[in-house]
């Protein structure tokens, strides 16, 4: 498990390591995917270290939701809000999960198959 000190997206928050920046709120930040998955593929993250979905917790309640708002921000601000978008977030090896910073996916921009591969 990485410590916070070298952990990429904590240091993306930190301005340490370049990103697209799309979309910030007081405890998000929203950049594109270094791989797009999609014509629109935007990792929203919370500012502090949080390891991943099974971490949160009920202290984390309005983390969530502001997590969710940013999501939404980004999917109007990338027109993919009412054709629908796809928010995911990957807990674990058999998820695929590589990056041990809480991050949500927003994809969409494409018909995105179901249940996905
Ligand atoms: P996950 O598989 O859910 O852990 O997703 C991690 C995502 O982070 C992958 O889609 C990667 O392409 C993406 N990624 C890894 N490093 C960076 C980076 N420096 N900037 C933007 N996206 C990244
Ligand atoms: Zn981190």
């Amino acid at each position: 498990m990485a410590e916070v000190g070298d952990c990429i997206f904590c240091r993306i928050v930190a301005g340490e390591l370049p990103a697209e920046v799309v979309a910030r709120s007081p405890h998000t930040l929203a950049f594109r995917d270094l791989d797009p998955q999609a014509p629109t593929h935007v990792l929203v993250v919370p500012t502090e270290h949080v390891a991943d979905a099974a971490a949160l917790g009920p202290e984390h309640a309005a983390l969530l939701a502001e997590l969710a708002v940013t999501a939404r921000e980004v999917a109007e601000a990338e027109g993919v809000r009412d054709r629908g978008y796809r928010l995911v977030l990957n807990v674990g090896d058999d998820a695929g999960n590589t990056v041990p910073h809480l991050h949500l996916h927003v994809l969409g921009g494409r018909r995105l198959e179901w249940p996905p591969g």
